[in-house]
């Protein structure tokens, strides 16, 4: 087991909590202008950098999406230079792709489905359709026993006909807001990224997701810590 720097992006302190208390981590002082919550943690095997979006402060509420996302992780890259950085977080699951709540998947690739540009060359752009099968995700996927697919990113919640357009061909098995954006400077760093999410909501099923997303956060955060631990701990990267 080589010494590995672990960089580690998650949007919203609720899916953090779980994850922060099973490992020491110290916080430290994020001095960029957007408020994220920064955390590190060592031993002698790894060394993680954390950022979580925390709160907005204008809105009050924490920064999910690509937004945040793409920034904090070219912050994590340039300030840190990982190995590998993992963005951890809940998602939505298909079940008619096997779905369940509270299930952890590793994506082994990411696209975006809500950037819709007719014009010659720039629908695949506004896809930008990366794969993931990076060494660290060979490990994670033969080590611990995770659901693999597509992870489809949007800046919404919701779930349009129009964004269906765009998922139902490519047969994405879960959908989030922050990953693609992840997966586009991970790949200009090129920095190997790993995706692991815990599924909140069925996207394609009976319940609305805000409902359903609140009352199984908790428990799809606590998988989601698990799982990192486990990652971590096992030596599995
Ligand atoms: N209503 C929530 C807001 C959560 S936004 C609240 O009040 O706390 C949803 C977050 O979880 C995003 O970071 C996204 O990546 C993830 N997510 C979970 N389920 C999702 C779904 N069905 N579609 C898109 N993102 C989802």
């Amino acid at each position: 087991m080589e010494f590995i720097r672990i960089g580690i992006y998650m949007a919203m302190e609720s899916e953090a909590k779980a994850f922060i208390e099973s490992l020491e981590f110290t916080s430290g002082i994020d001095t960029s202008p957007y408020g994220f919550k920064s955390y590190s943690a060592e031993d002698k095997n790894y060394k993680i950098q954390l950022l979580v979006g925390e709160q907005d402060s204008k809105y009050n509420v924490q920064s999910v999406g690509t937004v945040p996302a793409a920034i904090a992780t070219d912050m994590l890259i340039k300030n840190f230079n990982p190995n590998v950085v993992i963005n951890a977080g809940t998602a939505g699951g298909f079940k008619s792709r096997g779905a369940q709540i509270g299930e952890v998947y590793a994506a082994d690739s990411t696209q975006f489905h809500n950037r819709r540009i007719q014009i010659p060359g720039y629908a695949e752009y506004g896809r930008y359709y990366l794969t993931h099968k990076n060494d660290y995700y060979q490990k994670i996927i033969s080590n611990l026993n995770l659901k693999a697919g597509l992870l489809t990113t949007g800046d919404s919640l919701d779930y349009s006909d129009l964004d269906k357009e765009l998922v139902e061909p490519n047969k994405a098995v879960i959908k989030d807001m922050e990953a693609a954006a992840i997966a586009w400077v991970c790949y200009h760093h090129q920095t190997p990224a790993i995706f692991l999410k815990s599924v909140t909501d069925i996207v394609d099923g009976p319940h609305a997701n805000v409902n359903e997303f609140l009352q199984n956060l908790q428990e799809a955060s606590t998988n989601l810590s698990k799982t990192l631990i486990r990652l971590i701990q096992s030596h599995a990267l």
